[in-house]
């Protein structure tokens, strides 16, 4: 491949979209500045290659593909047979999983896909058979109720929201709040760390159906064979959500019982944070639910996104080479080369440290909440997000943390050294912000952001984001 080739692609692109929409490409061009410009700590984002990228923009966007690789409900689709069957089969390998199904559009279909194929498997029930012939938007709550008696009042056991769970493990804005009879488990207040014990007796209480295993915000590993004792002692499903650590599993930084494949009855992801591919997700499975899985079109998605799958099977393919596995043990260095720093410098951290791609930030010790040190940081050209802490006395909104990762900055080239220089960026920020007169507002030199904004980028300069792209 010629050097300029990249630059030629994208190059070219843009020309042809100028030529339509003018302020479209601008708004493309101007993405890329600012991805280039700015200190990306935001732990689900990453920055995927240019072939991933590229394998998104064509033809396969046009096509319908209902159905699964050699049986559709449309015509002419054998080229992305090619596509989701190399996925698939890149998916199996990389991760060891027996099933690959591809085509959820994220993370959350991904999970709703799963769901469905527990409920499916486990449940034969007149309601549930009714409800998939239905619009899922039409059931009232009186529907969901009757639905969750007549399947049993079926429970699910996740992680809570504050200790780092997700939304969509049984929480009430999220569809699974609805499907389930949620409960769920956080983390011991001494350590911040998951307690065993603790879920045990919940499993045990609760009698779940689905145990689920995964999370947004925890800074640590997880003992996911553990956790399937757990579940197979009082007969529930276990299911991994590893959206955010896929690529440490991928890599191998996570293996034998911090490896989710060999212990869940069911793995979901997504494909575009640690695992650095497109946006979208993946179901991995066992062969006793393959079958229910591979319903996830049209039970609960739509049409498949071949663009997407041939993007999936490129990232896949990456994250099959050697180079990938270095690449997720620098995920892990860095992160803890960047607590290590906040640490030394006197931030406060749940869990006190990392052994994976995150770490999260109390706050409070800066009498700051999550809202306004994330302002303040993104005044200073830090782009984080806010997140609650365990017991957070600010609520999901204000919150009292700051949760930052490295897979992004990783992918850049940035090492150990940058990652104490970062420390010390977002340290002054915080130590020079001062609470304002609501829990949004908040004082900060804007003079001093400004010159933090130019350390950040200056730290950036020896690592170009798409070096190998030009568009000028
Ligand atoms: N699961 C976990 C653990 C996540 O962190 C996320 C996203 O943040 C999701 C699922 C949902 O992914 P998506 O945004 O692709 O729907």
């Amino acid at each position: 491949m010629s050097l300029n080739a990249e630059s030629t692609a994208f190059r070219s692109a843009l020309e042809v979209i100028r030529a339509v929409e003018p302020r479209v490409a601008d708004a493309i061009g101007a993405e890329l500045a600012d991805q280039r410009e700015s200190l990306k700590l935001i732990a689900s984002e990453n920055y995927a290659s240019p072939a991933t990228l590229l394998a998104m923009g064509n033809w396969f966007s046009d096509k319908y593909a209902e159905g699964t690789v050699g049986r559709r409900f449309y015509a002419g689709c054998q080229n992305v047979d090619t596509v989701e069957a190399l996925a698939a089969e890149h998916a199996k390998e990389l991760f060891g999983a027996a099933h690959a199904y591809v085509q959820p559009h994220s993370g959350i279909d991904a999970n709703l896909v799963a769901f469905w194929a527990i409920l499916a498997d486990r449940v034969e029930s007149p309601a549930l058979k009714k409800a998939q012939v239905r619009q899922v938007n039409d059931l009232t709550e009186a529907d969901w109720f009757a639905l969750r008696r007549e399947l049993g009042n079926q429970r699910m056991l996740g992680m809570s929201l504050d200790a780092g769970g997700h939304l969509t493990h049984g929480f009430r804005p999220n569809i699974s709040g609805k499907m389930f009879d949620q409960r769920s488990y956080g983390t011991d207040p001494a350590t911040g760390l998951i307690d065993y014990d603790r879920v045990a007796e919940a499993a045990r209480e609760f009698k779940p159906l689905i145990l689920v295993a995964g999370y947004s915000a925890y800074p640590r590993k997880v003992n996911f064979r553990i956790m399937r004792e757990i579940a197979d002692s009082v007969g529930a499903t276990f299911m991994v959500d590893m959206a955010h650590f896929a690529g440490l599993v991928a890599g191998k930084v996570f293996t034998g019982d911090f490896d989710p494949v060999p212990h869940a009855h069911i793995v979901t992801t997504t494909t575009h944070k640690s695992l650095r591919g497109p946006r979208g997700g993946m179901v991995l499975c066992g062969p006793e639910l393959a079958d229910q899985v591979d319903r996830g079109c049209p039970m609960v998605l739509g049409g498949p996104l071949p663009h997407v799958m041939a993007a999936k099977a490129v990232a896949l393919a990456e994250a099959r080479r050697p180079d990938f596995a270095d690449y997720a043990q620098r995920i892990v260095d860095n992160a803890q080369a960047l607590a290590e720093g906040l640490v030394r410098r006197g931030t406060k951290l749940v869990t006190g440290g990392t052994d994976n791609h995150l770490v999260l930030l109390d706050v409070s010790g800066y009498g700051l909440t999550g809202r306004q040190a994330e302002q303040a940081l993104l005044d200073s050209g830090i782009v984080t997000n806010r997140n609650a802490v365990p017991q957070d006395p600010n609520g999901a909104w204000y919150t009292s943390g700051i949760r930052i990762g490295t897979p992004a900055l990783t992918t850049r080239g940035l090492g150990v050294a940058e990652m104490d220089a970062t420390a010390e960026l977002i340290h002054t920020v915080l130590t020079q912000t001062t609470p304002g007169e609501s829990k949004a507002k908040y004082v900060l030199d804007p003079a001093l952001a400004d010159k933090i904004s130019k350390q950040a980028t200056e730290l950036l300069t020896g690592f170009p984001l798409y070096p190998a792209v030009n568009l000028a």
